[in-house]
């Protein structure tokens, strides 16, 4: 979702901002701008790409040594040149770029137009820096006083970073529930989203926690809450590379991201999984086993991709834990009522950590008194540390904004919790625990394998690539790799997918089937095989066309179905991780034969820090 980068220190910051902007463009947006200070404030943006920006500021000196710049996906008021940020106060003094979303700015905008404001956008955000500046003319007070004041009576979610004609040494921040991070350099201090623009430039980060406001030169970094105390900045390493972050000779991020699976589901296990020693170790439940084996339930909160994680996790965890499990959309949980308490236990998954639906949700589930349990991929992300105990999927960091290896590493790091959870239950027998640690070890090279299927996956792809739907089928642990399957096709070719349990095709999505519907079916071998062999029939019956997704050395679906795709043979409870590779593969060649970019999806974005 948006992206935020500042700058303040020696270099020049316009091209440190601009540069930090095009490493945040993965999380998606419509419009970007900058304002620096040069002879006064001065405010560059332009609607669509960060080139288009780039281009319309060649015409112009950009020299300054403080930079603000964002990324905006647009919230309130459509995307263009005058909705987008950095926005400017009634004064032309202010500008401030913001992420999140200002639930009270109508009553504030209403206060402001009485005391004679004028506003340029549609935005929240520019209501909020008039409502800064209007405090701060009438207590004559410094930008910091009148921001703290502000931000008492917003409601909403927020990063806001702020710059002073005034006062061009000075950068100040403030978050709320939207992710920021401060880069400690030498005589320099870098602000974004996440930590991909700082990377490059220092190792050394801050990051800056709700309710804090951030007042940053070039060599000071004063960090105070909203009652004005001062905090001392938590300086952390980071643990990612600038190659992490970059193509590395592939055409797109998803595809290069397709293709870490081995290594990252490897990282996902390293340190936690030793299959010849049969043991587990998990540091960061190791407090909670107990408790999370003697849970009244389990509840999973999850969105998108991830709550297709959530769902194959709930079919493990109630097999080898016997505990009850629900999963749910954070969005629709966070707004029910719903019944949490002490003895329930909330698993939050999240490659962001800053999914703000799932964050909510934890917080008041957390208040109420469950065990929260975080599986994030971002170190140090607002989920993870509101989190009793969790674990990290140690995917890297993903660019694509169609999630594959964090999905992956999602589903690796729920299988160590649940055989965790279940050792120590002793819900599980001893040898099958040693043999889904196996199990486990063996999917890094079983998903290499998978991965040599991209030409033969790629010649499908052109064969469907016109088809105007595409429905997805799997049973058991296969039905959520088949949710994922057909939300990978929608998100990247735009084409209209379903995903079903294949039992459930014949209470309505049978009558879609035709000569023209191509239908995916996953249907590896494991304990509801013969069941979906009787499913492929019936769509066969029905001239649809049958993709499927099946076991090394099966002899009995291939005559049956149009195309065949044969994938390692894995236990059913590791299976997905396997049986959703051609399926990314699948949706990634269609996106590119039919022209898109599969990168940045149209109207999507990776982190999504907006409810
Ligand atoms: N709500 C603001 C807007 O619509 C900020 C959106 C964002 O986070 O990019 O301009």
């Amino acid at each position: 979702m948006c992206g935020i980068v500042a700058y303040i220190g020696q270099r020049e910051a316009y091209p440190v901002v601009l540069k930090g902007l095009k490493r945040l463009e993965y999380r998606g947006y419509d419009s970007a701008g900058v304002a620096i200070i040069n002879n006064g404030l001065q405010v560059y943006k332009k609607k669509d790409k960060v080139a288009a920006l780039e281009e319309y500021a060649t015409s112009f000196d950009m020299r300054s040594p403080i930079a603000i710049g964002h990324t905006r996906w647009a919230t309130h008021g459509e995307p263009c040149d005058r909705n987008a940020h950095p926005h400017v106060s009634g004064d032309g003094k202010l500008a401030m770029v913001h992420n999140g979303i200002i639930e009270n700015y109508v009553q504030l905008k209403q206060e402001l137009i009485n005391q004679g404001h004028v506003f340029q956008s549609d935005t929240d955000t520019e209501v909020l820096l008039h409502f800064i500046e209007e405090i701060k003319k009438q207590n004559q007070c410094p930008l910091e006083e009148a921001l703290r004041i502000a931000l008492k009576r917003v409601v909403g979610a927020y990063v806001i970073v702020l710059i002073d004609a005034d006062n061009p040494d000075t950068l100040i921040a403030a978050r709320k529930g939207s992710p920021l991070v401060i880069g400690v350099g030498k005589g320099e201090h870098f602000l974004a989203s996440d930590a991909s623009p700082i990377v490059e430039y220092t190792k050394e980060v801050v990051y800056v926690n709700d309710y804090e406001i951030a007042i940053i030169k070039a060599d000071e970094l004063i960090l105070k809450n909203i009652s004005n105390e001062r905090q001392t900045p938590y300086i952390q390493k980071l643990d990612i590379e600038l190659a992490a972050i970059e193509k590395g000779g592939y055409d797109h991020f998803m595809l290069k991201e397709i293709f870490e699976q081995p290594q990252t589901i490897f990282d996902s296990l390293r340190g936690r999984l030793d299959a010849k020693k049969g043991t587990l170790t998990m540091g960061g439940i190791r407090e909670y086993a107990e408790m999370l084996s003697k849970a009244n339930r389990i509840i999973i909160v999850a969105c998108g991709t991830s709550w297709h994680a959530g769902l194959i996790a709930e079919y493990v965890i109630e097999e080898l834990c016997r505990i009850p499990v629900e999963v749910e959309y954070a969005s629709e949980f966070r707004y029910r009522n719903p019944v949490v308490g002490p003895g329930d236990v909330i698993i939050a998954v999240s490659q962001s950590g800053e999914t703000a639906d799932t964050l909510v949700a934890i917080e008041s589930a957390k208040e109420k008194g469950a065990i929260i349990l975080g599986i994030c991929n971002v170190v140090g992300s607002s989920i993870a540390r509101l989190s009793h105990a969790g674990a990290y999927t140690h995917a890297g960091p993903e660019i694509g904004v169609a999630s594959t290896k964090a999905f992956t590493a999602q589903l690796a790091v729920l299988c160590l919790v649940a055989l965790k959870i279940a050792s120590e239950k002793g819900s599980v027998s001893a040898q099958r625990f040693q043999h889904l640690l196996d199990e486990l070890e063996q999917t890094s090279d079983k998903v290499a394998t998978a991965l040599k299927l991209d030409d033969q996956v790629k010649a499908i792809a052109d064969k469907y690539k016109d088809a105007r739907d595409f429905l997805y089928l799997g049973r058991g642990y296969n039905f959520p790799v088949a949710l994922e399957g057909a939300l990978k096709l929608k998100e990247i070719s735009y084409i209209h997918a379903e995903g079903y349990p294949a039992a459930e095709m014949k209470h309505g999505p049978i009558a879609l089937v035709d000569e023209n519907l191509p239908v995916v079916i996953v249907a590896t071998k494991d304990s509801y095989y013969e069941k979906v062999v009787s499913n492929i029939q019936e769509i066969k019956a029905r001239k649809g066309k049958v993709i499927a997704i099946v076991t090394e050395g099966d002899q009995t679906i291939p005559p049956m179905a149009d195309d065949v795709i044969f994938v390692p043979s894995a236990d059913e409870i590791v299976a997905p991780i396997i049986s959703v590779i051609p399926l990314q593969l699948l949706a990634y060649h269609i996106g590119v034969l039919k022209g898109f970019d599969v990168d940045k999806p149209r109207n999507l974005a990776k982190s999504v820090t907006v409810e």
